[in-house]
C-alpha cells in the first residue's frame, strides 16, 4: 500500500506538517527540574472534590519545583458539555486559590499562554496533522465498520470466550483493506474512524513507572484503538498524547481509573515519537458507606459532599477545605502542621511518593475538627469578612442581622471566639452560627427551656421575679455577678461556691445555679459563652422581655 497516497486521500486538506506545529511549541524557559502540570477537565460544569484534590496536588508539584500549571479543556465530547461549564470550573477553582499560569479562560476571556489553544475543540487541525503523519507511516488506518458490525464482533468474541476482546489482529476487519477498497468506501460516502495499527506482539510486557505506585508491569497494547472519531475529533487517548507532548507536560497527575489505559498511551507516544511525561495516578477519595460500612468512592450521585459547591454552601472556609485536603493527600502533612502550626500551607514540601495507593478516606468529623482549628486562628476582621460574604449568598437571616448592625455582629464574633483570653474552637462552618447561637442571631422565640430540675419551679420563678425587679443593665461583668449573688442570697442561693459544696443541703443552690436560671431564661440553653456579654449584646429590652417570657412559661 502507498501510505502517502492514503494520507492524502484521508487528509488532503491538511497542509501543515508535524514539524511546523512542533516548532510552535518550544521548550519552556524553566529550570531543569521544574514540573509542568495540568488540570484537564471536561467542561461539564460539575466540580468534583476529587478534581479539586488532584488540581491542588498538581499545583503544589508545579509550584514547589519552580514550574507551572495550566488548564486544558477536554471538550471533545459535545454530549457531556454544559453551557458555561468551563466558567464554573474555572471560578470554583479560583475560589480555592487555584489560578492557572496558562490555559483556557472563562467564556469571553482570552486564553493565557503560548502553548494553546487550550480547548481541544480548537485543536482539530493539530490532531489531524499528527494523525496524517501516522497514516503516512502505516501506523494508522481508516475503519468503516458500523456499530452493528462491531456488536457482532463483540458477540462472536464473547462466544469464543476470548481473553482479549476488541478490535485487533485477525478481528480487525479494516486493517488490511486495500487502497482501492478504501477509496471506494470513501466515494460511497461511508463514515469511518481512524484507528491505530497496533505494534508489537501479544504477550509482550511494558512498564509504567508510576511515581505513587512504583513500577507496574502491564501487557503491551494490541488493540487498534480509535484515534479520531468519525467527525475527525480525537479520542481522549489520542488527544492526551498529542496535547501533553506539545504542551510540555512533565507530570501527568490524574485519576487512577486511567491506569488501565496506560498501555494504549505508552504505544501512542511511542508510535508518534513523543517523549512520555512522568505519571502519577491518584487513588480516588473514598468514604465509609453509611449503610454497608465498607469503603467506596465518593460518588457524585450519592454524596452531596462530592461536589465542591457543597463546602461553600455549608460555609466551610476555603482554608479549612484546603488544609483538610492536604492532610488526606499526604501522610506527612499533619505532623508537619503540628510542628509548624502557623506556617503557610504552601511551605509544606509535598511528596507524591507519600500518597496513599488505596485511596484517602474522607472523614467528615476530621474536616470539622480541622476547620475548627483553622477558624480559631482567624482574626476577627477575617471572620467578619468571610462570614458576611457567605451570609449574603447563603443565609438571609444572618445576613439581615449583620446588615442591621455591623458593630454588634463584630462584638458577637468576639463572644464566641474567646473564652476569657483563651481562643475557643467551637465553630467549624458558618451555617453552624445560627444553630449554635440562635439566641444571638435568630429572632425566633425560645421553644423549650432547659431549666435544672434540681431547683423547684417555684424557686426558679421566685428568683427570676426578684432578678427582673432588680435588673441593672448598665454595669460591668464583675458588678453583674455581684448583683446575681446579692439577689440570690436571701432566696437561698449560696454566693460562695466552696461554702455551698461543703454544705449543699443548707441551700437551694449556689450562685452558679442562679446564673444557670438566668442563662436558660435568656438563651434557652445551659451552656453558652459569657452570659453577661450575651445580655449586653442583645440589649436591655430584649433581655428583660426574654426573662419575662421565661417566667410566664415555667
Ligand atoms: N478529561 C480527563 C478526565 O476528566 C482528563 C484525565 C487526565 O488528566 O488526563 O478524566
Amino acid at each position: 500500500m502507498d501510505f502517502n497516497s492514503l494520507a492524502e486521500l484521508l487528509f488532503g486538506d491538511i497542509k501543515t506538517t508535524p514539524e511546523d506545529i512542533i516548532a510552535k511549541y518550544p521548550k519552556r524557559n524553566l529550570n531543569e527540574n521544574a514540573a509542568v502540570t495540568r488540570f484537564a477537565p471536561s467542561p461539564t460544569g460539575y466540580m468534583h472534590i476529587g478534581g479539586l484534590y488532584a488540581t491542588l496536588i498538581s499545583q503544589k508539584i508545579a509550584k514547589q519545583s519552580g514550574g507551572l500549571i495550566y488548564l486544558r479543556l477536554e471538550d471533545t465530547d459535545k454530549k457531556r458539555e454544559v453551557a458555561h461549564g468551563a466558567d464554573e470550573i474555572i471560578n470554583s477553582l479560583a475560589g480555592y486559590g487555584i489560578i492557572f499560569d496558562e490555559g483556557a479562560a472563562a467564556d469571553g476571556c482570552d486564553e493565557i499562554g503560548n502553548y494553546g489553544p487550550y480547548r481541544q475543540s480548537n485543536r482539530r487541525e493539530i490532531y489531524q496533522t499528527f494523525a496524517k503523519e501516522l497514516v503516512r507511516k502505516g501506523l494508522a488506518y481508516p475503519c468503516f465498520c458500523t456499530a452493528e458490525e462491531l456488536d457482532e464482533l463483540r458477540t462472536k468474541q464473547e462466544e469464543l470466550k476470548l481473553d482479549d476482546k476488541g478490535y485487533y489482529g485477525e478481528y480487525a476487519k479494516c486493517r488490511e483493506l486495500t487502497f482501492a477498497e478504501i477509496e471506494e468506501n470513501i466515494k460511497q460516502g461511508k463514515e469511518y474512524v481512524l484507528r491505530l495499527r497496533a505494534q508489537g506482539e501479544a504477550g509482550e510486557k511494558i512498564f509504567c513507572n508510576d511515581i505513587i505506585r512504583g513500577r507496574i508491569e502491564m501487557p503491551r497494547n494490541i488493540m487498534d484503538v480509535v484515534l479520531l472519531k468519525s467527525d475527525g475529533i480525537p479520542t481522549y487517548h489520542y488527544a492526551h498524547a498529542v496535547d501533553d507532548f506539545l504542551m510540555g507536560t512533565t507530570h501527568v497527575i490524574r485519576g487512577d481509573e486511567w491506569i488501565s489505559s496506560f498501555p494504549i498511551h505508552q504505544q501512542l507516544f511511542e508510535v508518534s515519537g513523543f517523549k512520555m511525561p512522568k505519571y502519577a495516578h491518584i487513588a480516588p477519595i473514598m468514604k465509609l458507606d453509611d449503610e454497608t460500612k465498607t469503603k467506596r468512592k465518593i460518588s457524585k450521585r450519592k454524596d452531596p459532599e462530592a461536589s465542591v459547591s457543597y463546602y461553600a454552601k455549608q460555609g466551610f472556609p476555603v482554608k479549612s477545605v484546603l488544609e483538610y485536603l492536604m492532610t488526606i493527600a499526604n501522610s506527612a502533612y499533619e505532623e508537619w502542621r503540628m510542628k509548624s502550626p502557623d506556617a503557610d500551607m504552601n511551605d509544606f514540601n509535598f511528596s507524591l511518593k507519600k500518597m496513599s495507593i488505596s485511596g484517602a478516606l474522607f472523614d467528615m468529623d476530621k474536616l470539622y475538627s480541622v476547620s475548627r482549628e483553622v477558624i480559631s486562628k482567624m482574626s476577627e476582621e477575617e471572620l467578619f469578612d468571610l462570614i458576611s460574604k457567605w451570609a449574603k449568598d447563603n443565609d438571609e437571616k444572618l445576613f439581615a442581622y449583620i446588615d442591621s448592625n455591623e458593630q454588634k455582629f463584630k462584638d458577637s464574633i468576639k463572644l464566641w471566639k474567646y473564652n476569657g483570653k483563651k481562643v475557643r474552637k467551637d465553630v467549624a462552618k458558618w451555617s453552624e452560627l445560627i444553630e449554635m447561637f440562635p439566641y444571638l442571631y435568630s429572632d425566633e422565640e425560645i421553644a423549650e427551656y432547659d431549666f435544672d430540675e434540681k431547683i423547684s419551679k417555684e424557686d426558679t420563678k421566685q428568683f427570676l421575679t426578684a432578678y427582673i425587679d432588680a435588673y441593672n443593665h448598665d454595669t460591668d461583668n464583675s458588678q453583674w455577678f455581684n448583683d446575681v449573688k446579692a439577689i440570690g442570697e436571701p432566696l437561698g442561693f449560696c454566693p460562695d461556691i466552696k461554702a455551698y459544696k461543703a454544705d449543699p443541703d443548707s441551700y437551694k443552690g449556689s450562685v452558679a445555679d442562679a446564673c444557670t436560671i438566668i442563662r436558660v431564661a435568656v438563651t434557652g440553653r445551659r451552656n453558652t459563652p459569657d452570659l453577661f456579654t450575651i445580655m449586653q449584646l442583645i440589649g436591655k429590652d430584649e433581655t428583660l422581655s426574654r426573662l419575662e417570657r421565661a417566667m410566664e412559661l415555667i
